[in-house]
């Protein structure tokens, strides 16, 4: 059993949090509500024309009217069956895995502290336990033995054979909300911008729900995409900015595609010398540090844009030390701010504001940090 303990990650939120994927999706509806924006559901995009100065679309709505209608960009975020990445030209590349995995939201009796992250190994293969909220955890296995059909209508039952027979535990699960079966593919598309039509999310990138990297990925495609938008279509930047999202957020799919396609090709090893040979690299590993390896790569704060054509850097010398161009800015402690009394914490300063910041530091003897009052928020 591997425990990865999150004590070590630079954050204030050092473990798991779970929460559905519906959850997620309403908690987004809601601010978009809030900002005025209602969502259409049911309207099929069946085709469209990117013809340099727009883009043209072809609808359909609800009542099955078709309309065709003009756009200044096109966002495709349609998953992994993607009408615009085929519109594009675009496959998806890569690799789809023989197996089926199965995945349980369930409720478990025992009192494992829900922060933890639990890898069962055996001859007969993985299985991952995680928590999710309201105090049920996510159980995700393989079962070779069952074609994926049968993996598809897999009973709360059979879940509960799988973990304690081929993994020789007495866990005991109950409640299940959603069990599901799917197959593992890890495929990037070679691009995700072409002129005005973009690629987010699964559309671009699939890769298995191992380490629960896949939806957040999306979010922050979206994340990066949209304030680059907002400028262009502001009249505040020019239209080549939009060119970084590719170099940035395809750089970003690759390097996570690169990671969890091994582990996931090393989770669903067949023959027993290699499955043997991997139970036994884990438990050294484990013991080394892999603990701390794995929550650093699911908490994504390595993600980088070293190679992106928007940063530039300048030092006055190699030896500095801080984060390079491109780079996470790492949270700071105990600032202290010359307009706050009490010491402050740089993300806290943040927060909430979407605006870029600047931050001017002083020379070290002053002990303070300047920050510059800032005009008001574009509208
Ligand atoms: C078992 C499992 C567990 C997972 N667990 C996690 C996890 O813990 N953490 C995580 O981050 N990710 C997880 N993922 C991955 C995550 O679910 C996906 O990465 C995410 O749903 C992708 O979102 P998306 O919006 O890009 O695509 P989708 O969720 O596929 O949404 C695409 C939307 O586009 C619509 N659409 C498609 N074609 C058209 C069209 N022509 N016109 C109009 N609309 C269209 C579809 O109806 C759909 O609503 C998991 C996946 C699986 C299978």
């Amino acid at each position: 059993m591997i425990r990865p303990s999150f004590d070590h990650l630079p954050t204030h939120y050092p473990f798991m949090l779970g929460l559905e994927q519906f959850k997620t999706e309403a908690l987004l509806a809601g601010r978009l509500k809030e900002a005025g924006i209602e969502v259409e559901r049911g309207v099929e995009l069946l085709s469209f024309c990117d013809t340099g100065d727009q883009v043209s679309a072809k609808l359909k709505h609800p009542s099955g009217a078709e309309t065709t209608e003009t756009f200044d960009y096109l966002l495709g975020a349609d998953g992994a069956h993607s009408t615009v990445r085929s519109g594009l030209g675009l496959k998806l590349e890569g690799e789809t895995l023989d197996a089926t995995w199965i995945t349980a939201d369930v409720k478990i009796r025992w009192d494992r502290d829900p922060s933890e992250f639990v890898a069962l190994l055996s001859e007969d293969g993985i299985a991952f336990i995680a928590a999710m909220n309201d105090d049920r955890w996510r159980v995700i296995v393989t079962d070779p033995e069952m074609t994926h059909e049968q993996a598809q209508k897999a009973s709360l039952g059979e879940v509960q054979n799988i973990v304690n027979e081929r993994f020789r535990t007495n866990i005991a699960l109950y409640d299940p909300v959603w069990i599901s079966a799917f197959g593992i593919n890890t495929r990037l598309a070679p691009a995700m911008n072409r002129g005005r039509v973009f690629l987010a999310g699964d559309a671009a990138h699939v890769h298995s729900p191992l380490g629960g990297q896949g939806m957040n990925t999306g979010i922050q495609d979206a994340l990066n995409l949209t304030w680059k938008l907002g400028l262009v279509l502001q009249g505040l930047a020019k239209p080549a900015l939009l060119a970084s999202y590719d170099a940035e957020r395809h750089y970003n799919a690759k390097r996570l595609l690169s990671r969890v396609g091994p582990a996931t090709r090393m989770a669903n090893l067949r023959n027993p010398v290699a499955i043997e040979v991997r139970n036994q690299v884990i438990h050294v590993l484990g013991h080394l540090g892999m603990s701390r390896v794995v929550p650093h790569v699911m908490s994504m704060l390595d993600v980088a844009y070293p190679e992106s054509p928007i940063i530039s850097e300048s030092r006055t010398s190699w030896l500095s030390r801080g984060p390079r161009s491109g780079e996470r800015a790492p949270d700071a402690e105990e600032l202290l701010v010359s307009n706050h009394r009490e010491p402050q914490r740089l993300f806290a300063l943040w927060s909430g504001d979407p605006r870029h910041q600047l931050l001017v530091f002083e020379p070290r003897k002053s002990k303070s940090l300047r920050l510059p009052s800032l005009p008001s928020p574009i509208s």
